[in-house]
């Protein structure tokens, strides 16, 4: 039988819910219980992919593309979900299937064309039941194909936001219908620190549960993010006015590395605790498997040394936008003993003025040009890729970055003025980036780009190649575009290297440079298959090469 853990935040959005929910995860998992993860997103979007990252953070990919096909007749593929998986995918080390990232869009897309085709001739649709009945339906849906022990639900957003509404509605109406003691609640608030008083201020949380119970859901668990670890006194206040045991609150305090989460909970009992409201047999965590967890977290805490990365791009101004990146290069940076400092740079800025580029691009030990879509700053991401192979800094282009490092090789070394993507400038002279053949026909946004997991076949003897140490890999993508093959084996010819290919060999997958540093441009994301405990091999071949390169320079600043 399936246990659910509803997961439900309060007070405000950005609390980091996510990491709470595959935390509890993970004390599951280390007490040997198998476990999956549901998102649900309150938007009304299908999907994510076509957010604007500035607005949403980072769209995930799946490994696998799930064919939505609500009624007969109408399917749309899914493959981009919301970042939360990602912290799923990085905690668990699981492959999340994407029909586990459950939308409003979806389900009111489901049931509108149901009405369509007469599903529910006579009737007149509502909220409640025919949304709420979809929701669940869509809940045990996963719950059916995957079969785990526990099954965590994660409701996007805030209790007593509208669009919330029928979320928790099912939620309430779950609980009902689960036998007891196969369902609980967390709920997740914030405790805010008040300088002035010197005070962690329990109002807020008294206030999100009370909307909570409106709603006729008592939470089993209160965990209160803070600044700092709830003192005793805090912990009773929060269980006398908002109806749970004291051993109930949890704290959440603020971490350098998100990863000792779970170490936190599981010293206050909070696996021991879900484990009893859920009648599952108690259990203690595998002392092999809970020591690993213990040691990852230590080799991401020790370092004490940084190396500084450059990211130029186009989304900044929120740290969120490229997150599964950020997480890939602080994997890579843990096991070669260093920690990363990263240096989110808006290449508007190199446009406007160049010489910004010296300045910023000369400080780091290593540049990672960004995946990216439209024109905005692409010339500014152009002109960094430039500085990179011209100063032989160590370069990792992602995607969008690599088809970039492509141009720029085109101009500096081919000769090619004004070569471009055709996504940038659609009459550039020389067009070395341009859609796929199969997108030159879709018109349709959502869901259309090139997507999931695809092979990758690494050519022997290129630095990619020594990176995985293996001549296929599978490895995920979203794109619309690609390098030009007959521009790329005109710059064969003057040493860029064509490093893998897809396994038809039309579409080139990843590109470097031939006697040049290390400068290397991958046309899929491997960020979103690197765990903590096993970075992605070309982030950790990426940051070994940034490694050296700092010693260089240190060793050339003495002399
Ligand atoms: N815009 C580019 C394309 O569609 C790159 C996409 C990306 O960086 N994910 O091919």
């Amino acid at each position: 039988m399936v246990k659910y853990v509803f997961i439900t935040g309060g007070v405000l959005s950005g609390l980091g819910k996510g990491v709470v929910t595959a935390s509890i995860g993970k004390l599951f998992q280390l007490r040997g219980y198998k476990v999956d993860v549901i998102k649900c997103d309150p938007y009304l979007n299908v999907d994510p992919g076509t957010l604007n990252p500035l607005e949403h953070g980072e769209v995930f990919v799946c490994e696998y593309v799930w064919r939505f096909e609500p009624v007969k007749g109408y399917a749309f593929r899914i493959a981009e979900i919301d970042q939360d998986f990602g912290t799923y995918e990085r905690f668990l080390d699981i492959n999340m299937h994407p029909s586990n990232n459950i939308t409003s869009g979806q389900v009111y897309l489901s049931v509108i064309l149901k009405e369509r085709i007469g599903e529910y001739l006579g009737r007149t649709i509502q909220v409640i039941p025919h949304i709420t009945n979809e929701i669940k339906r869509r809940i045990r849906a996963v719950a059916e194909r995957s079969r785990p022990d526990v099954l965590l639900i994660e409701i996007g957003g805030t209790c007593g936001d509208i669009e919330a509404m029928p979320f928790l509605e099912a939620i309430r109406q779950m609980r009902l219908e689960e036998p007891r003691g196969n369902t609980a609640l967390v709920h997740v608030t914030l405790v805010p620190y008040l300088e002035t008083v010197g005070q962690l201020k329990t109002k807020p949380t008294q206030h999100s549960v009370k909307t909570l119970q409106s709603m006729g859901l008592q939470p089993d668990v209160i965990v209160g993010r803070a600044p700092m670890e709830l003192p005793d006194d805090v912990k009773e206040k929060i269980s006398l006015f908002c109806n749970v045991p004291k051993e109930a609150v949890i704290s959440d305090p603020n971490l350098e590395v998100v990863y000792e989460l779970p170490l936190i909970f599981e010293r206050q009992g909070l696996g021991d605790y879900l484990c009893k409201i859920l009648n599952l047999p108690p259990r203690k965590p595998d002392p092999v498997k809970f020591k690993q967890w213990i040691d990852l977290v230590e080799r991401f805490k020790s370092p004490t040394e940084y190396v500084r990365i450059a990211m130029p791009g186009k989304y900044c101004m929120i740290t969120d936008s490229y997150i599964s990146i950020n997480e890939a290069l602080k994997h890579a940076a843990a096991y070669c003993g260093v920690k990363v400092k990263i240096d989110l740079l808006e290449t508007e800025a190199f446009e406007e003025d160049p010489g910004l580029l010296d300045e910023k691009l000369s400080k780091v030990d290593g540049i990672l040009l960004t995946p990216g879509f439209g024109s905005r700053g692409v010339e500014g991401m152009i002109m960094a890729a430039e500085y990179a192979i011209e100063h032989k800094v160590p370069f990792l282009g992602i995607c969008f970055g690599c088809q970039l490092l492509f141009v720029a090789f085109c101009r500096m070394v081919l000769g090619l003025k004004g070569a471009n993507s055709t996504e940038v400038n659609p009459s550039t002279p020389h067009p070395v980036v341009d859609l796929l053949p199969e997108q030159k026909r879709i018109e349709q946004k959502g869901g259309t780009m090139r997507l999931g997991g695809h092979l990758v076949v690494i050519r022997k003897g290129t630095r990619l190649y020594e990176a995985y140490g293996r001549e296929k890999v599978i490895e995920r993508f979203r794109h619309r575009y690609h390098i030009m093959p007959d521009y790329a084996r005109k710059a064969e010819e003057h040493g860029l290297i064509i490093s893998a290919q897809d396994e038809s060999g039309r579409i080139i997958n990843a590109i470097e440079l031939a006697s040049h540093g290390w400068i290397v441009g991958v046309q899929f994301h491997p960020e979103f298959k690197s765990r903590p405990n096993r970075p992605s091999p070309p982030y950790l071949a990426f940051i070994r090469e940034v490694v050296k390169y700092k010693r260089l320079r240190e060793k050339q600043a003495k002399h």
